[in-house]
């Protein structure tokens, strides 16, 4: 991210065909051998403190786990017939927006709390330097919905009056602010949408085997913060980007923090393909897996995360490799907005879920990237057009709500792409089946890596599947249990909206 000199500072580009060439070292201790790559070691940080354990919730199987490649849908729930641009209903639900762009709730309308991705635990908001990094900003977590979503636990809990009117207050002075010192997730000037050939030239980059093959399945293992498996899934992301001849900039934000189960060393993956230009539309994941607590004898399959995060991993290597060469267009003539990656570790509680024991890698990346300048008045974190993260994809049927209104009308492009590339029977999905991005209200908002980004303003794009997948935190989270026509629906899905974004 610029804030610390590469440790080999000369960059280079790596040929179509040359993944075996580029093998650059991303272990977070520094290395003594010759990176072949811009790759940046970013200064430890801060220890926090985890806190105690509690139990977690289980998600509520399904009747039957769903076979590789299944085209036929089972029996869906039936649509929601009550589309929501921006309904009340929605902007009440939507409870990770920090309260200080809350709307206030009408008298006796029960008030939401934010569902987590792990399990339960405290929910105070956690104090200015208890998290990695330099000066994390104090912003309550978002509160969770009790009854909404029966994995999750927990009661609500009253706002004072005096809260509630500083939250309209900043309200006011949020929609005052000149949009373009924050970021409004509003991008490049629309344009009319490609046509059908362009799409389907677009399109045509896609290869789901290449996904699956060298993209997805050196990614299913245990890949816990620190570990081996770790490593082996970061070196294999920055080999198959260092491949692309787009030509990649990686940095590693490596650090180390006390996690209840003692101090881990944590490491996340910045690709960014154009380091100066002013503006990013940044596409996220995390790739570190749960450990699970221990099994039944005689010994518990291992954790391999294929949805939670593999899959979403793969994806985004595989956009990547789609788009190479309108990536690489866009590049040479110095577009404004430019493409960049996170790979983030440590999202998984490594006990029970908290303000500090989870999101590790996105809660320091997001403190460095505000503490690092990036043009001529704004930080990294001002550069951010739009965060898209991705979690929990790669199951059939995913529905796909929007939790913002602030970038609903991101969200309305999703929506219509889909819909688009359905008509034009582009999709292994029909027109007749559900739609994956869902204009009802979501159950609930979700504590996930967004979160710190979002608490220092960035527009978020959170695409989780709401409910969960069945595999949620279970070993049925595999590839068997995926289904990759619609991790390749979704990728054709993102791509359209990453070119429009982009205009590539
Ligand atoms: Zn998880």
């Amino acid at each position: 991210m610029g804030v610390t000199p590469p440790v080999v500072p000369p960059p280079r580009r790596f040929p179509a065909d040359g993944a075996t060439t580029a093998s650059p070292s991303l272990s977070p201790s520094p290395s003594p051998t010759p990176l072949r790559m811009r790759l940046s070691l970013l200064p430890p940080a801060l220890r926090k403190r985890g806190r105690v354990p509690a139990s977690k919730p289980r998600p509520t199987p399904p009747p039957r786990p769903r076979p590789l490649r299944e085209t036929t849908p089972p029996t869906k729930p039936r649509p929601s017939t009550k589309p929501h641009p921006l309904s009340r209903n929605h902007t009440r639900l939507s409870k990770t927006t920090p309260p200080s762009r809350r709307p206030r709730p009408p008298p006796g309308w029960p008030r939401p709390r934010a569902m987590r991705k792990g399990a339960g635990g405290s929910r105070r908001p956690r104090a200015a330097g208890s998290g990695p990094g330099p000066g994390p900003v104090a912003v309550p977590l978002p509160l969770p919905v009790p009854g909404l979503c029966p994995r999750l636990r927990g009661c609500p809990r009253p706002l004072p009056p005096l809260l509630l009117a500083l939250a309209a207050a900043a309200a006011i002075l949020y929609a005052a602010w000149p949009a373009g010192e924050r970021g409004t997730g509003g991008g490049p000037p629309p344009r009319a949408p490609p046509s059908e050939q362009d799409l389907r030239s677009l399109l045509g980059g896609l290869h789901p085997p290449r996904l699956r093959d060298a993209f997805l399945r050196p990614l299913l293992r245990e890949r816990p913060p620190g570990s081996a498996g770790s490593l082996a899934a970061r070196q294999h992301i920055a080999d198959r980007l260092a491949a692309l001849p787009a030509g990649w900039h990686l940095e590693l934000d490596a650090f180390e923090a006390t996690t209840p189960r003692g101090p881990v060393a944590f490491a996340s993956l910045v690709a960014t393909l154009a380091p100066a230009a002013p503006r990013r539309l940044a596409l996220a994941c995390h790739y570190d897996t749960k450990v699970l607590p221990p099994g039944p004898p005689p010994a518990r399959l291992p954790f391999l995360g294929a949805t939670d995060s593999a899959v979403p991993c793969a994806m985004l290597l595989e956009l990547a490799a789609a788009l190479d060469r309108p990536l690489r267009r866009a590049k040479d003539r110095g577009a404004e907005v430019t493409l960049q990656l996170l790979f983030l570790d440590g999202e998984e509680a490594f006990e029970e879920w908290s303000a500090t024991d989870s999101l590790y890698g996105a809660r320091h990346l997001a403190a460095r990237m505000a503490a690092t300048r990036h043009g001529p008045h704004g930080t990294q974190i001002t550069a951010m057009s739009l965060l898209v993260l991705l979690d929990l994809l790669g199951t059939q049927h995913p529905a796909i709500h929007s939790h913002f209104p602030r970038t609903h009308h991101w969200f309305l492009r999703l929506v219509a792409i889909e819909k688009r590339l359905r008509n034009l029977g582009l999709l292994h999905a029909s027109p007749k089946d559900q739609p994956f991005f869902r204009l009802s209200p979501p159950p609930g908002p979700v504590e996930d890596d967004h979160v710190p980004f979002l608490q220092r303003g960035v527009p978020v794009l959170h695409l989780i599947p709401m409910p969960f997948p069945w595999v949620w935190h279970t070993t049925e989270d595999n590839e068997a249990n995926l289904h990759l026509p619609t991790v390749e629906d979704l990728c054709k899905i993102l791509a359209a909206f990453v070119a429009e974004f982009l205009q590539l």
